[in-house]
């Protein structure tokens, strides 16, 4: 499955795997000028491929090495001979895809990328048409960034925004990290977020407030349920409720127990 969408300079591509009527789980990559940010996943190279056709493709940037955000490195630089950029952390991932470590629903659900060779982002870098400043901001995983466009004031958020509220978190994904990125990106100047599940999410700044704002409320009442003497799991069942489908489907890599074990652990 594609969709793709033109946003004023920036077109969106949203893809993932067609699984009868369903497509369980969905991804954007985005093209800026002649620059691609992320290829998306293995398994819906075919319509992303067809989509990119004729289309001016110089460079890529990686946001970071997960597998819906490399799948396609491999084809791009085949076919267009497109330079790839990728943070140094994503480097060995990117040429060696087993490091990986896929699960069974990853492979299913993405597909595993083929070995491929990326050169590192420095702190910024310059593609015909456009500068992109490179923001560390680790959280979802050690080595992601966000690209921002500050002429036109577009924030590439890779996973790291993924909306306004979420009640889940991946098991390697580090709470207190992911709040202080998002606090460090509040401290530029932007107005359009481009995020990797939502797409183009306009008032950019707004909604990373609110985001952070939910993300703070959250701690606070995990905080102060544990205080009360609450165990871990009571606390997710009061706060989050119930495991639900993203949990049965990712076999408990995504959980709300992860989110409020998280919390804990900072603790
Ligand atoms: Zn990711």
């Amino acid at each position: 499955m594609i969709r793709v969408r033109e946003w004023g300079g920036v077109t969106g591509f949203l893809m993932g795997r067609s699984m009868g009527p369903y497509v369980p789980y969905t991804v954007h990559a985005f093209l800026v000028g002649n620059t691609l940010i992320d290829t998306g996943a293995v398994h819906a190279r075919e319509d992303f491929m067809h989509a990119l056709a004729g289309r001016p493709v110089g460079a890529v940037i990686n946001t970071h090495h997960h597998e819906d955000h490399i799948g396609n490195n491999t084809p791009v630089r085949q076919v267009f001979g497109a330079k790839v950029y990728a943070p140094e952390e994503s480097l060995p991932f990117i040429a060696d895809p087993d490091k990986l470590g896929l699960r069974f629903y990853q492979r299913v659900v993405w597909g595993c990328p083929d070995p491929s060779e990326a050169s590192p982002l420095g702190a910024s870098i310059e593609l015909p048409g456009h500068v992109f400043q490179v923001i560390h901001t680790p959280g979802h995983s050690p080595d992601h960034v966000c690209l921002l466009e500050p002429d036109k004031g577009w924030l590439f958020t890779g996973d790291l925004f993924c909306g306004r509220t979420v009640r889940y978190l991946r098991r390697d994904e580090d709470f207190e990290l992911i709040l202080s990125s998002l606090k460090k990106l509040c401290t530029f100047d932007f107005s359009t977020i481009f995020c990797g599940l939502k797409g183009r999410v306009e008032n950019g700044s707004q909604a990373l407030e609110a985001k952070i704002k939910s993300m703070e409320e959250l701690k606070v009442r995990v905080m102060d349920l544990h205080r009360a003497g609450c165990s871990r799991r009571e606390i997710r069942k009061r706060v989050l409720g119930r495991e639900g489908a993203m949990y049965y489907l990712t076999a408990a890599h995504f959980s709300k127990q992860h989110m409020v074990d998280s919390i804990l652990n900072q603790e």
